[in-house]
């Protein structure tokens, strides 16, 4: 009877993320299938003398900048694996209940980050970052391109944590590492092609594994090791936050934000706190905005205004576009 009803709601749950994910995907389709204008010279040209005189620069970075490398944008629309979306297996409360199958969740994932490259846009941000040493990226994304396009270290701070980083299970043993391995453990598959939502495949047991081979935390011994991003529910790692603030306030014990030339916002439409925050506090600061989205959809604090630089289109080459008169200017 438990077998029949499983298989039942297994069905269900398919059929109806079966539809949602045809939903999204027309709905990711349209949006890149809007032709933008490509930015006018005078556009450019204006960007790249604010750009010339930027000294602090605050850079936000969202999932439309690894979607041009492929990359699904998990927090939002069409991101499945089997028959399960982000946010049913993002969380706490999934890891309690299933292990196993949130591990094989991250383990697909790291297989997609490492065999997605950098793209244009990550090597220009990682360049502007180079050359001008008063940056600072807030990195949402947990793929770890930016740091392959070698972003300089103390410019980016990832917010959201890394896929190739893990933790313990519990916050009060305090352990966390570094973790490149693929598979997480052998007994995983080296590599699983993205599948359409299948109701014979949803449960972990078929794997065989059992809950002793996943990795534990050497620390306590007691506790499983879980992915080292930021799930849904849970609150942004404080000492990441902090340093956010430090760069804020200029990185003195000043009570005021510091002037902020420029706010750089790449392929997030940023209506979600704190990232939404920080446009507004940039702004506040006397930094001038550009946005570089797929489209102009933005709100609260994060709205464009008159005065900013909207780039609308693949940021992969809008971003390096913008920079072109810049970077081709200096260091030469
Ligand atoms: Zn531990």
């Amino acid at each position: 009877m438990q077998t029949l009803s499983r298989d039942f709601k297994d069905e269900l749950r398919a059929k109806a993320n079966a539809s949602l994910q045809r939903h999204y995907k027309n709905l990711d389709a349209e949006a890149r299938s809007i032709k933008h204008d490509p930015p006018s010279g005078e556009m450019l040209a204006s960007f790249t003398t604010h750009l010339q005189s930027s000294n602090r620069i605050l850079v936000l970075i969202g999932a439309g900048l690894s979607a041009s490398s492929g990359i699904p944008t998990y927090r939002s629309a069409g991101g499945f694996w089997r028959t399960f979306s982000d946010q049913q297996l993002a969380k706490k409360s999934a890891f309690e209940d299933d292990p196993i199958l949130v591990w094989q969740f991250y383990d697909y994932r790291r297989q997609q980050a490492k065999a997605a490259l950098p793209n244009p846009a990550h090597h220009a941000l990682a360049e502007m970052a180079a050359r001008k040493p008063g940056l600072l990226s807030i990195n949402q994304n947990v793929d770890e391109l930016c740091q392959r396009a070698a972003h300089p270290a103390g410019q980016i701070i990832n917010l959201h944590g890394s896929l190739f980083r893990v933790k313990c299970f519990d916050d009060a043993c305090g352990y966390e590492e570094e973790n490149h391995a693929i598979p997480v453990i052998p007994q995983f598959p080296a590599t699983e092609p993205p599948r359409v939502p299948d109701s014979t495949n949803t449960s972990s047991s078929v794997s065989g594994v059992s809950i002793d081979d996943l990795p534990h935390c050497p620390k306590c011994k007691v506790s499983l090791l879980r992915p080292a991003a930021v799930w849904f529910g849970e609150g942004l790692p404080e000492d990441k936050v902090n340093q956010v603030e430090q760069w804020m306030r200029g990185g003195s014990d000043a009570s005021e934000d510091e002037k902020v030339d420029l706010m750089l916002v790449v392929g997030t439409s940023a209506m979600v706190w704190p990232a939404a925050g920080y446009i507004g506090r940039a702004r506040k600061a006397g930094a001038r905005v550009a946005y570089f989205n797929m489209e102009e959809k933005s709100a609260g604090v994060a709205r464009p205004e008159d005065n900013d630089w909207m780039f609308l289109g693949d940021a992969a080459e809008l971003v390096p576009k913008a920079f072109e008169g810049f970077l081709s200017s200096v260091g030469n």
